[in-house]
């Protein structure tokens, strides 16, 4: 879907929660060996949405593709 806009997820910031993981119903993230969660499937972020940042509780999410 989206090839110009997915999540960053900056890991000096990131808990490790997984809110984000728990929430994106598009598979765009899986959970990596050290608990947090990775984008591995930046084609299907929709663009423009920003639901996973709204959630993040630490702030930690920005995404490639905004300005
Ligand atoms: S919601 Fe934020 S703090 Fe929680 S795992 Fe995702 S990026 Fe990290
Ligand atoms: S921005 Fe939306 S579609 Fe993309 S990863 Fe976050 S919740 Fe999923």
């Amino acid at each position: 879907m989206a090839k110009n806009w997915y999540p960053i997820i900056d890991y000096e910031k990131c808990t490790g929660c997984l809110t984000c993981y728990n929430f994106c119903p598009h598979e765009v993230y899986s959970v990596g060996v050290n608990g947090k969660p990775m984008v591995v499937n930046p084609d299907n972020c929709v663009e423009l949405c920003r639901g996973c940042q709204r959630i993040c509780p630490a702030g930690a999410i920005r995404y490639y593709g905004e300005q």
